[in-house]
């Protein structure tokens, strides 16, 4: 049963700065049986951004205001069923450490992605994967709504 997309939720790889990610490693992280990987069905993000900008969908999306079963991606628990996940790879500093470690390309790319996104789910909120209650976390390593304002949207 597809359900109203509610949140784009922005992730980082929890990755050393300057490391690039495939989207082979996600999938074997996320869906190798465990302990290799998560054992879950699905990655867990629709979109990639490497550290050159380019942008790689992981999971075939429609772009339309609903969340089918098909386009499910397993970013947070309990929020997946109305949530678009979308990572940059890095997040981490060289000593594992949180750290906003875009480069130029990916905060551009980024930037462009959510404007864009924002023009056609205007009511659709932003957030950061950390912004979720109850998630302890620092991903994706920077303010999300800090940056929302630097590229002029206010939600
Ligand atoms: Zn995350």
């Amino acid at each position: 049963m597809k359900k109203e997309l509610k949140y784009l939720v922005i992730h980082c790889t929890a990755t050393p700065q300057g490391r690039e990610v495939t989207s082979d490693a996600i999938r074997a992280w996320h869906t190798a049986p465990y302990p290799k990987g998560r054992g879950w069905k699905q990655v867990g993000y629709t979109d990639l951004i490497h550290l050159d900008g380019t942008v790689e969908r992981l999971v075939d999306n429609n772009e339309d205001a609903w969340v089918d079963d098909w386009e499910i991606t397993n970013g947070a628990k309990g929020y997946n069923g109305v949530s678009r996940h979308i990572v940059y790879a890095g997040g981490l500093d060289k000593r594992k450490k949180p750290k906003d470690t875009r480069t130029e390309a990916q905060r551009k790319a980024l930037a462009e992605y959510i404007l864009n996104f924002h023009r056609k789910h205007p009511n659709v909120r932003i957030i950061g994967h950390g912004d979720i209650p109850g998630v302890n976390k620092a991903c994706p390593s920077f303010n999300v709504p800090t940056f929302l304002k630097e590229i002029g949207i206010n939600q």
